[in-house]
């Protein structure tokens, strides 16, 4: 079974239809959002011959709905206990309807605040800041059994107490939103446009590269690119992007690049 012995990442969705993904050690299993529905996450997780009644907790990056949409769903069938921070649990209450239109609580809620470590069973977790539109959003990095894991998507740039944080990863899932010229020229509206290249939008695959040439300490085995846009983003331009940078650094040897996609779960990543 998925995550039976180490630790192992395994992403079931990635981009704007939503995220979610497994974090696991040998003893705990921690789904990191909840962003496609309750019975597509079974639907994944069973493909993978994994047993979502295993899981431990669910811990929440930001509020936006490509983020929580099969949160309360989650949460109530797996009766398992939700982690975010309070400012982030708020702007999910004051949103979020159920399918008769009431408002769901959860009935199991830990609060966290961004930089402050925390244990889920025996893996570390660390939230960070991000800069992103949302009420308190936060990048994760999980220790385990001598191993480090950085994830940060939804972030309109990589400031440097994000490039601290992912300093020292064996495993980085990071964003590679858009290509800036396929936005500029895409089909979105202007006003979108702006938003998705500020300082609190998302990624581009430039700046990803930049911080692959510049601050970004070579030490991963694996390199997840997450959250590409579907209209402004090509996988093959990801991943050039992404390479080209890291082939600019020669000492870099391990580094394998992978992709994350919207429509199908990746093979667990094993560390
Ligand atoms: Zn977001
Ligand atoms: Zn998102």
């Amino acid at each position: 079974m998925l995550g039976a012995m180490g630790v192992s990442v395994s992403v079931l969705a990635s981009g704007s239809r939503g995220n979610s993904a497994i974090v696991c050690s040998s003893r705990t299993r921690i789904l990191v959002d909840a962003g496609i529905s309750c019975r597509e996450t079974f639907k994944r997780m069973k493909a993978a011959g994994d047993d979502p009644r295993t899981l431990s907790a669910i811990l929440i990056t930001h509020e936006h709905s490509d983020h929580v949409y099969g949160l309360h769903m989650l949460a109530k069938k797996l009766n398992i206990t939700v982690f975010m921070t309070g400012a982030t649990h708020q702007a999910w209450a004051k949103a979020v309807r159920d399918a008769v239109g009431e408002r769901p609580a959860l009935a199991k809620l830990e609060v966290f605040s961004s930089g402050r470590s925390f244990h889920l069973g025996d893996i570390a977790v660390t939230p960070f800041t991000i800069p992103h539109d949302a009420a308190d959003p936060v990048g994760f990095t999980f220790r385990a059994e001598g191993v480090k894991v950085g994830m940060a998507t939804d972030l309109g740039y990589l400031p440097p107490n994000v490039c601290d944080q992912l300093r020292g990863c064996d495993l980085l899932v990071v964003e590679s939103n858009h290509d800036l010229e396929m936005l500029r020229v895409g089909p979105y509206p202007w006003s979108v446009k702006q938003r998705v290249m500020s300082r609190v939008g998302h990624l581009s695959n430039e700046a990803l590269a930049e911080f692959f040439t510049s601050d970004y300490d070579g030490k991963a085995s694996y390199i997840v690119l997450a959250h590409l846009s579907e209209q402004n983003n090509h996988p093959e331009i990801a991943r050039g992007a992404a390479q080209k940078a890291l082939g600019c650094r020669q000492t870099l040897l391990h580094n394998r690049v992978m992709l994350a996609t919207q429509s199908e779960p990746m093979e667990a990543i094993r560390l």
